[in-house]
């Protein structure tokens, strides 16, 4: 038994995932990429995440993610500032050259430590340094990109000389002609989201009820259900849209997910509501909340709005991070999937204008959820990859 399962580990090829907890959206989109792995080519490929920052970087800027939170949440000016500034022609370079400077010996350490056959990058500061790193060490090793932001995707995503870059959108792919990639080199193929997604999507309309999702998630069964979310860290005045809705007497219940933001939770645990209220911390199971729901209300995270789009849900964007969330809003916008409402008072209304009779807007909204909706990345994705190992 235990001889057979040395071999297995002996004859699997390493591929190494270098990505960083900065929202939740990296290491969502590389848990999709592992479990297309798995079910796509069942024991081929063993995967291991490098977490870049954390692993290759020297103090203080392993530190790094953890100013991720803080920035964006009480400092966006800065962090927009940073996000452009760096974003120019002639800021790149040296971006970029900073970026490399600071990780790229740690990088080379964690690819010779683990021999990989290919090595991915789903992060755009953990993108070049690891590229230039496997280079030097294994010149013939394939490196790939898989991008995870919708539209106006950053030029560090653009910054390393990949094998494959993967863009989710054809906003992305233009991104990157303009940034000079080589053309050839990239496919838009969506955003790496869970399984689960796909086979909800498949199974639309002949699986069990939404009435069934709800008693499982203990909603109740026949009530407008909106579900509130602000990415993996609980960004965003949730609790501010959450209140708004409580109290302007509209027949709802609200499923609000607070992620790894402990205050929000406990904050929330602590309000008396009138409507039917399920609060949660970090869930697991994402894929049922939203096919448990009518309409998401979420920060413009572009794995949530991927995801919202799979479960075929029309979504209210309550803001966006700046500078590369941006031009998720756009995407959103163009696509005519949801809108965006950036106050409270305005998502109400929105919601009111929705739960009107006879407003036709919801049902146009899930057509095109279902138009733009790219359930099976995860799979096309790591096919690609496969094909560059063979
Ligand atoms: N997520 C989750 N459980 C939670 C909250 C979020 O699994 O309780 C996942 C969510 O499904 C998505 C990711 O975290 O895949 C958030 O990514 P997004 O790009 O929307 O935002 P980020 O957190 O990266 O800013």
């Amino acid at each position: 038994m235990s001889l057979t399962f040395d071999v297995l580990l002996y004859t699997l090829q390493r591929i190494l995932i270098f990505f960083s907890d900065t929202g939740g959206g990296h290491r969502a989109a590389a848990n999709a990429l592992r479990e297309g792995f798995h079910h796509q080519f069942p024991e081929r490929y063993e995967i291991i995440y490098v977490d870049g920052f954390k692993e290759c970087a020297p103090f203080p800027f392993n530190q790094i993610p953890l100013t991720y939170f803080p920035l964006t949440t009480y400092t966006p000016w800065l962090w927009s500032g940073l996000f452009h500034f760096s974003n120019t022609r002639w800021t790149l370079p040296l971006a970029a050259a900073f970026d490399d400077f600071i990780l790229r010996r740690g990088c080379a350490n964690a690819i010779r430590r683990r021999k990989p056959a290919l090595v991915i990058s789903v992060h755009p500061l953990i993108n070049r340094a690891p590229c230039n790193a496997l280079r030097a060490v294994a010149p013939h090793t394939p490196f790939v990109t898989v991008i995870t932001d919708l539209f106006d995707a950053h030029g560090m995503w653009f910054s390393a000389a990949s094998d494959l870059l993967t863009t989710p959108t054809q906003g992305a792919f233009e991104r990157g002609v303009r940034w000079g990639f080589p053309q050839a080199k990239m496919r838009v193929v969506g955003q790496p989201i869970a399984l689960q997604f796909a086979e909800k999507f498949a199974a639309q309309g002949t699986d069990e009820s939404v009435t069934t999702w709800r008693a499982r998630l203990n909603l109740k069964a026949d009530v407008f259900t909106l579900l509130l979310v602000g990415g993996g860290e609980g960004m965003g005045p949730l609790r501010a849209i959450a209140r708004a809705l409580d109290e302007a007497e509209l027949p709802i219940q609200l499923a609000i997910i607070a992620g790894r933001n402990d205050t929000l939770r406990v904050q929330l645990q602590n309000v008396e509501w009138r409507v039917p209220v399920n609060i949660q911390g970090f869930v697991t199971d994402m894929p049922d909340w939203m096919r448990a729901s009518d309409v998401v209300i979420t920060k413009a995270g572009p794995g949530t709005i991927m995801e919202t789009l799979a479960a075929g849900k029309p979504m209210i964007l309550s803001g966006n991070l700046p500078g590369q969330e941006e031009g998720n809003v756009t995407f959103v916008e163009k696509t005519g999937v949801g809108v965006l409402r950036t106050t409270p008072e305005a998502i109400v209304k929105q919601v009111r204008a929705w739960l009107a009779p006879g407003n036709p807007e919801l049902a146009h909204m899930q057509e095109s959820a279902r138009r733009e909706a790219r359930p099976a990345a995860a799979l096309e994705i790591v096919k690609l990859m496969d094909a560059l190992l063979r």
